[in-house]
């Protein structure tokens, strides 16, 4: 049976060099291999402050990036996470099954709360999300950049610890990371990640 295979790209603004070399050039080759499902991340985005207006004109040009990179709708499922409620029930169930010290030892969040007051709790529970998005379609392969790495793997401990409870629920989906570009570092700060 042919791959399936699924990942999402966040509306938080200006899609950046990262993502194109990391993820957004290689998913229409992904076409040929499986079933691609490909969706913008509006739910993710909203762990950090972001204007509502913002947010609609970044989801509507994520959208049309989506398609100019030569994803054709008739071949890919192409969808807005929020639009499918059960991302969102998912994330609330897989909540139970993950500790707080594995959430806030997570790069992402540190790098993204470092300094900051009034740190969002979706930023600690945003592993939840994401192994709710992957889990729910039995994905196989999800392309994402290297900073993703964690998050994916947390997903796999995730379906591994939930599996051996409740028998085989879930499939243990496969990281894919791009052979050269897996992490765009900043043009102006070069230690970082750009984003
Ligand atoms: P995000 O913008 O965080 O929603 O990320 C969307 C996709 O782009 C994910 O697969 C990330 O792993 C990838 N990505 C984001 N920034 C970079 C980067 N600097 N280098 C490589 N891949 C990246």
């Amino acid at each position: 049976m042919a791959d399936r295979i699924l990942t999402g790209i966040k509306p938080t603004g200006q899609l950046t060099l990262g993502n194109y070399i990391g993820v957004l050039k290689r998913l229409p080759q992904m076409i040929d291999r499986g079933e691609c499902i490909f969706f913008i991340a509006d739910l993710h985005a909203l762990t950090l402050p972001i204007d509502p207006q913002v947010l609609r004109q970044n989801t509507i040009d994520l959208a049309s990036f989506y398609l100019a990179a030569g994803l054709d709708p008739e071949r890919v499922t192409l969808f807005l996470q929020s639009s499918v409620s059960e991302h969102a029930e998912l994330n609330a169930i897989m909540q139970n099954y993950l500790y707080m010290g594995e959430l806030s030892r997570m790069t992402q969040f540190k790098d993204k709360s470092a300094g900051k007051e009034g740190v969002s709790s979706a930023l600690l529970t945003y592993p939840p999300l994401m192994a709710a998005d992957i889990l729910l379609y039995n994905t196989d392969v999800v392309p994402v950049g290297e900073d993703q790495r964690q998050h994916l793997e947390l997903t796999r401990d995730l379906a591994e610890r939930f599996n051996n409870k409740y028998n085989d629920i879930f499939k243990i989906p496969e990281i894919s990371l791009p052979k050269a570009g897996a992490r765009i570092m900043s043009l102006q700060e070069p230690t970082k990640k750009m984003s």
